[in-house]
């Protein structure tokens, strides 16, 4: 199982798309099953609801700089493509320690930066 959880502001005020919560980002749980649950092209949720464990998105898109960067947290799969706007900074947080070639997936991107930290407990 996949766990993917993507970051632009801990802050930032987050609404379940299925039940009636609302909160701050940081509240989020990790996206169980990422790959099966969103799609290519569909608004990327910021989490998943605490309370129902439906997918949770950002009530509004970030202002300014704070929009250009997300971070994705791995745990358990691997990021096969991140599709994103020129100029979007890509962090990927990588808790799997095994398999990963950093020099290769560091690499600029079809003009998106990316850069991945690998967790090491
Ligand atoms: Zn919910």
């Amino acid at each position: 199982m996949s766990q993917v959880m993507i970051l632009a502001d801990d802050n930032a005020l987050c609404a379940c798309e299925d039940c009636e919560w609302k909160g701050e980002a940081s509240d989020l749980d990790m996206i169980s099953d990422f790959e099966e649950r969103v799609s290519a092209g569909e608004t990327v949720p910021a989490g998943q609801c605490p309370r129902c464990g439906a997918l949770a998105h950002l009530n509004e898109p970030p202002p300014g700089d704070a929009g250009r960067s997300v971070t994705v947290f791995v745990s358990g799969g691997a990021v096969q493509k991140a599709d994103v706007p020129q100029g979007v900074v890509v962090t990927i947080i990588d808790y799997d320690i095994d398999g990963a070639d950093e020099a290769s997936l560091s690499k600029d991107h079809e003009g998106a930066a990316c850069t991945i930290a690998t967790y090491r407990g």
